[in-house]
């Protein structure tokens, strides 16, 4: 009967391992961390050459300012809707006013002549 009991106290160290994975799995915010380098991502400016003509390049989802509004996109004519992500681009030389608004896609398709 005596060798049927277990050589370690059972009630303390199940406790002990509930404690410690609770613990673990609230310290990896790993989805917040990565959602953070996305918005730090499309936020930045780049610069990009098409046909010789230097962009001002930027990733948007539009703002809450801009709410409702669409964008038609140069490429193919199609509207782009407000929260889906696309690119922002304008000459670099011709300034701001030559935004445009493109699908992602369509700014790789893009031939640098800006209308
Ligand atoms: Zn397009």
């Amino acid at each position: 009967m005596a060798s049927l009991v277990p050589p370690w106290p059972i009630r303390i160290s199940a406790a002990g391992t509930k404690l410690a994975r609770g613990k673990r799995r609230r310290q990896a915010p790993i989805k917040i961390e990565e959602l953070d380098l996305n918005r730090v991502r499309m936020s930045l400016p780049k610069t990009e050459v098409k046909r010789g003509q230097e962009f001002q390049v930027q990733q948007t989802m539009g703002n809450a300012a801009e709410e409702g509004k669409t964008w038609v996109c140069p490429v193919c004519s199609l509207s782009i809707t407000p929260g889906v992500i696309h690119t922002v681009a304008w000459d670099v030389h011709r300034g701001v006013q030559t935004r445009r608004h493109f699908h992602n896609h369509c700014w790789k398709l893009f031939d640098g002549v800006l209308h």
